[in-house]
């Protein structure tokens, strides 16, 4: 029965096809592509223009009768020539007229006479090209002065910023690509290198073995002056490309070594062969991040070059990085996607992949690792209770949505703790054959979810509950926002407990959701435990657990918040010292949480924080000093005279604690903490032991302050973040013009919808320009408001309400909020209610706050 509903749910991802025939933005599925030969001819001189030629002849299956071709070519291509013939007969097929649309970037060809069913044609476009400077598409970069090179960056849809194409990722063909460029560059591209033809004296044509079927934001070519140095493992040629500098002998020893672990790694896991014989890495200054192409992957330059100096921060930084791509290569590349809707199984597949290697390939640094997986999936939940959070398949279609759908937190983060949690509920072997299944079931073409969640059933069936199907259990986590907490009651004095689940929620959206939760606990004697499925049919169940202290999901791998009931709590602060510090981490996180939730924990907070004070594992130090947690508390307070010398002598205390006990600590994982213990140092000016570091972070204001840099960064807003939370604001921002400055610049340079992000990341901080931050955004952001995506910007004024807790700044926000003119009525009156409520919760904390404070001798001493 309840197997039944599953597949009702899940009908839409069967029905893809249909979908996408109604809809905008999508291409018609009546011709689709088999076959491309791709051509670009280049200048001479890479710097002496923007501009190249290009002819594409795609092999077209007609699926239906039809007098219509649609594919994708940008604004930028000018379409020069087409030229229709069937492919047999070779007999050429009359072009009645051609239309170029802008908003969907379609390139309609309509034909005299109808194209008929299951017959193949050959349809070849000559085009002219414009590169891009934006590093999007195709595009044109100088690395030194007069030297440039040319390459792609198609995902998600800049492919048919290059050539005309069939630009979404269901239409996957062969690519035999050929470029022609002057003879002193090199030219790399996906597939193997086939021949090179000396052309006209100082010119070459460099032509390229054929691809397997793939995705046309995979394609991808380089074409430039770098350095190479390639190195056979098993086989495989596995090259590193990069821009010409003082790379030393052995500097690519390290990322060498760590991609061919990942790829031998991933043909172990998947049972798939990677099905190249080569794989370039090529290095990019201040790329992004890294790009998947297939057998040509992109990388920030510093990714790759691990050096004698590199410590084991740097190099889990770069296998992270390296494994994340590699996996691509299977998940994502191998078996695609069927839309951008699902993009999840892909990112979420290679950040889950990318922390198994790198556990495997730096056993050494197991600490490092667990630290930064806790830490994804910290940042995972925060977002995810937010207004600004959305479900893990989520259908989007405007190329401004495709775009929007890139956010770490989600569709890397939380995709990936939840692949994790199945793994642990299901068992790392069962959940392998499945994966294992899935992949072999659709190599070289795509699958939507429902494919994986089927794969996993036939391994897994035998040991779920009786009306249980893997995939209504996947479903309830990939399609809804948000996630539940489990609220544990212990029943007598037996090993009884009785749970309930709710949706974590803040003000806004606490609707009934609720998931199939997989109840993984702990305990002292027995270690890690499965208790068994709690069913998205109900609210409540009893469940048994065994031995001294069962603590739920203590060991993070589900993806969801627990709280427990009064006795629960005393239980864990008496045996707190029994427990490990990712368990101290995550109760001191989720009581956190929950008490700005209704959860009435701030006793046993209260009761943590003073253990924390000879605490010496740096997670649960990083839990509790963030900007979210005591952070938060500070800059609820702020203001308040009754409540802000109390919250700030807390402070004090812990901060003196953790520079006593993490001052002189040279241990690898805690150089987090050991940063984060002197920004509370500067940020409540304690000691003045900051010798050399206040360069640095003065250092890192001019970086901040340069639109150039901004541009650069692109959308990486995660490391403009993380820059921010290093930098001495307050030195950088001494005038206040320098912090109009500052915001004006990252609001016009840095053109992406992850701008939002940091701004939200800059409030949450609470550094000193805090104050100053709210007061010029409100009309830094009326200037912007129509530029915004309109449910990113619904979703942003939203968020905004939980971080200004002073009258004066709510004050100004209402008048934003009266003033702005893109939102509705409607819109205008839940924002007012939202603020209501907010207001109301602040004043709940803090009356909280108030009556416990003469109770506590963290609140009350000082030292
Ligand atoms: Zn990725």
């Amino acid at each position: 029965m309840i197997y039944v509903q599953a597949l009702l749910l899940l009908v839409p991802f069967l029905l893809n096809k249909t979908v996408a025939n109604a809809t905008k933005y999508r291409l018609p599925d009546s011709t689709f592509p088999s076959h491309y030969v791709l051509r670009i001819e280049m200048n001479t001189d890479l710097g002496s223009s923007d501009n190249y030629t290009g002819q594409v002849t795609i092999t077209i299956v007609v699926h239906y009768p039809t007098d219509l071709i649609v594919l994708h070519a940008a604004e930028n291509l000018e379409i020069k020539q087409i030229i229709l013939q069937a492919l047999e007969s070779g007999e050429s097929v009359e072009v009645r007229s051609k239309e170029r649309e802008t908003e969907t970037q379609f390139l309609k060809i309509y034909t005299e006479q109808m194209l008929n069913q299951s017959e193949q044609y050959q349809l070849t476009i000559s085009f002219g090209g414009h590169m891009q400077r934006n590093r999007t598409g195709f595009f044109l970069e100088e690395y030194q002065k007069g030297e440039f090179y040319a390459v792609t960056v198609f995902e998600p849809i800049y492919a048919r910023k290059a050539f005309p194409c069939y630009d979404e990722p269901m239409f996957k063909a062969t690519f035999d690509v050929e470029v022609e460029c002057g003879k002193d560059y090199s030219v790399h591209s996906n597939a193997e290198l086939m021949e090179i033809q000396a052309v006209d004296g100082d010119r070459k044509l460099v032509r390229f073995e054929r691809t397997p079927p793939m995705a046309s934001y995979l394609v991808a070519f380089i074409i430039s002056k770098f350095d190479e140095e390639v190195r056979d493992f098993d086989g495989l040629k596995i090259g590193m490309i990069t821009p010409p500098n003082d790379q030393q002998e052995g500097d690519f020893e390290f990322a060498f070594r760590a991609t061919w672990f990942s790829v031998d790694g991933l043909q172990n896991y998947t049972g798939q062969k990677y099905p190249f014989s080569k794989l370039d890495q090529v290095g990019i200054d201040y790329f992004f991040g890294g790009l998947e192409n297939w057998g040509l992957i992109l990388y920030i330059t510093d990714a790759l070059v691990v050096n004698s100096q590199a410590d084991d921060w740097d190099k889990v930084e770069s296998v992270r990085l390296i494994a994340h791509e590699v996996a691509h290569q299977f998940f994502g590349n191998l078996v695609g996607l069927t839309w951008w809707e699902h993009l999840w199984l892909k990112e979420g597949f290679a950040t889950f992949m990318s922390f198994k290697l790198t556990r495997e390939f730096l056993p050494e640094a197991w600490i490092l690792i667990n630290h930064q997986n806790f830490i994804d999936r910290w940042d995972a939940l925060h977002f995810d209770a937010g207004p600004m959070t959305y479900p893990m398949s989520n259908y989007v279609e405007s190329p401004e949505a495709i775009g929007v759908h890139y956010t770490a937190e989600i569709v890397y983060n939380k995709a990936a703790s939840v692949i994790r949690m199945m793994e642990a509920a299901l068992g790392e072997e069962v959940f392998k054959a499945g994966v294992q299944d899935y992949i072999a079931n659709d190599r070289f073409g795509t699958a939507d979810p429902y494919k994986l969640y089927l794969s996993l059933h036939r391994f897994a069936e035998h040991m779920l509950p009786l009306e249980a199907h893997v995939a209504e259990i996947f479903h309830s986590w990939a399609t809804q926002a948000g996630h539940p907490v489990v609220h544990v009651e212990m029943i007598g004095e037996s090993n009884y407990y009785r749970l309930t689940q709710r949706k974590y929620c803040d003000t806004w959206n606490c609707n009934g959701s609720r998931w199939w939760i997989p109840i993984f606990y702990s305990s002292y004697e027995l270690g890690e435990r499965f208790a068994g499925w709690f069913s998205d049919a109900t609210d409540a169940i009893t469940v048994v657990m065994d031995g001294d202290l069962p603590l739920v999901n203590n060991g993070g791998y589900g993806f969801y918040r627990v709280s427990y009931c009064q006795r629960g709590w005393e239980a864990i602060i008496k045996n707190w010292n029994r427990l490990d510090g990712i368990a101290r981490a995550k109760l001191i996180d989720d009581a956190f949480a929950l008490f700005w939730n209704h959860g009435n924990t701030f006793g046993p907070l209260k009761a943590m924080l003073q253990l924390l004070r000879t605490e010496s594992d740096p997670l649960p130090w990083l839990a509790a000093m963030g900007d979210r947690t005591l952070g938060k508390l500070l800059h609820m307070v702020k203001g308040r005279s009754e409540l802000e010398p109390i919250v700030q002598q807390l402070a004090r205390n812990l901060t003196l604690d953790m520079l006593k006990l993490f001052r002189n600590d040279t241990r690898i994982e805690s150089r987090r903490v050991r940063q984060r213990a002197l920004v509370w140092d500067e940020r409540l000016k304690l000691t003045n032991v900051r010798v050399g570091r206040t360069e640095i972070r003065f250092e890192l204001c001019a970086q901040i302050m340069s639109p150039d840099f901004m541009v650069k960064l692109r959308c990486n807003a995660k490391f403009l973040i993380e820059m921010l939370q290093n930098a001495d604001l307050e030195k950088c921002f001494s005038e206040p013009e320098d912090f109009d400055e500052f915001l004006d610049n990252l609001l016009e340079n840095f053109e992406c919808p992850e701008v939002l992000n940091v701004v939200l990341a800059e409030l949450e901080m609470n550094n000193p320009a805090s104050d100053q931050f709210v007061e010029s955004l409100f009309d830094k952001l009326y200037n912007l408001q129509t530029s915004i995506d309109a449910d990113q910007l619904d979703g942003f004024l939203k968020e905004v309400i939980h971080y200004i807790y002073k009258p004066h700044h709510q004050q100004l926000y209402r008048q934003f909020i009266d003033r702005l003119k893109v939102i509705s009525e409607d819109q205008r009156s839940t924002l007012h209610h939202l603020l209501d409520l907010q207001q109301s919760r602040v004043d709940d904390i803090l009356k909280e706050l108030a009556e416990i404070r003469v109770s506590h001798p963290m609140l009350t001493n000082s030292q």
